[in-house]
Parts: C-alpha cells; structure tokens; sequence
C-alpha cells in the first residue's frame, strides 16, 4: 500500500471497529496509557479511534495491567507499577479489581495442590485476549496501515520471569531474526514477523512488558488461504457408503 493511502486511510477509518472516523475522535494509546507508572514526558504512540469505541476497552485494560501485576516484582518498572496502583488504591480506585485479581491466585488448581512455593495464576482469556488482540491490531494498523479484524483466531503464551519461554520463542529468539520496536522498552517493547510454511500465513508476535514479562502469540495472516481460514461454517458429513439417503 502506497504511503498517500495509508495516510488517508489512518485519518478516516477507526482502527477498532472499522469505520469511517467521523465527529469527535480520541487519542487511542497502542499500549494502553496505564502501562506507564509515568507518563510525563514521554512521546507515546497514538491512533485516533471514536471515542465510544477507546472507551470500551478501559476495563479490560485494567484488568490486564492488574493481572500481570503480581507477576512482575522485584524489576524496576514492575516495581514502579506497584506504587502507582498502591496510590491509587489509597485514594480509594480499583480496590475491587486488586482483590479479585489476586483471588486469582490459587493454591489448588482443578483439585490438585500445588507446592506451598507455587501458586496458580488464572487469567480471565476472554478480556486478557480482547486486549492482546488491541495491542497487536493498534500496531499492526500502525506500521502498515492494515485494520485487521475485530474477530479472529490466535494463540498466546504468558512468560513469567525466570521461567523459560515457549518452544517456538526459544527458536526464535536463537534465529536472530527479530528486531526489536518500542521508544520504552523498560516498560514496553515488542516485535512481528511473518512465517509461510507451506501454504499458510502466519504472523508472529512478541511482547516484553515491564522488562519482566514475555507474552507471544500467534495467528493466522487474513490472507492465509489454508484449510482453517477458508473454512466458513460447519460443514456436514457425507452420507456413509452403504447408508441410505432419505429423499426429501
Ligand atoms: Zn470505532
Ligand atoms: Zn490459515
């Protein structure tokens, strides 16, 4: 796509739903704002949304951030992230979210205890994917003018620190392959890249958060064409050989 049209493009279409940008429109951060313990000074990223459709991941958002919280101590914009969320749960904000999120720590898991070292941590997926999926689309529109859909498919993987990654990162990671974007990366950095094995198309993606966290996923390009992709509803068996179709 020639730069002219995405430019014309990114003035007049929301990224997150799809639509021509019309009326007011609001500064979208791609991360959200609050994964900065600071946000003074700082040249943050952002996409112009409708208002509306910024404002209906706010609580997803939270929960993200919260949720991947407890699993970032000990490293200094981990550590900076604790006081901001302590400060504003002084001031009386998000103390119902800390204690869900860290009723979602637990010692028994499917009726299995744990060691007392460990604890289980469980993640709501529908909105820990919901903003994943943001972030990934946010920067994918951003550098090549693209909206991928609102609905889609991926798979995902969270890295504690000191915990080994996935496979496929560890490959990756020894592949030399990846560059590395983001102006902050102590708090937030990431990379993409693309993989056409046979004949699919699979985008690739990965997170650094609070210089502790690893986060990857992994999805099927919107112009794949394989099996999975094309498939557009249930599809019925044929009749068994030697089974008798019923005319209608
Ligand atoms: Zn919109
Ligand atoms: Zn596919």
């Amino acid at each position: 796509m020639g730069q002219a049209k995405v430019k014309q493009l990114r003035a007049k279409t929301c990224y997150l739903c799809g639509k021509p940008l019309q009326g007011p429109t609001s500064a979208d951060h791609v991360p959200p704002k609050l994964f900065f313990p600071e946000t003074k000074g700082l040249d943050l990223l952002t996409i112009p949304a409708h208002p509306g459709c910024n404002l209906s991941y706010q609580l997803d958002e939270e929960y993200f951030v919260h949720t991947l919280l407890p699993m970032t101590k000990g490293s200094a914009a981990g550590d900076a992230q604790h006081v901001r969320v302590r400060r504003k749960m002084d001031a009386g904000k998000n103390v119902a979210l800390v204690n869900m999120v860290m009723d979602e720590f637990k010692h028994v898991v499917k009726g299995v205890h744990l060691p007392a070292t460990r604890v289980a941590k469980l993640i709501d997926h529908a909105r820990f994917f919901r903003v994943l999926w943001k972030i990934i689309r946010g920067l994918h529109y951003h550098h090549s003018g693209v909206i991928l859909p609102e609905e889609w498919g991926m798979r995902y993987w969270i890295t504690a620190r000191y915990e080994p990654p996935e496979e496929f990162f560890k490959m990756y990671a020894e592949s030399g392959r990846e560059v590395i974007h983001g102006a902050y990366p102590k708090v937030f950095s990431y990379f993409f890249d693309r993989f056409k094995p046979e004949n699919l198309n699979m985008q690739y993606w990965g997170f650094h958060l609070w210089d502790s966290i690893i986060i990857t996923a992994m999805f099927h390009d919107p112009t794949c064409g394989c099996e999975d992709c094309q498939f557009v509803g249930p599809q019925f068996p044929e009749a068994m050989a030697g089974t008798i179709k019923i005319p209608r």
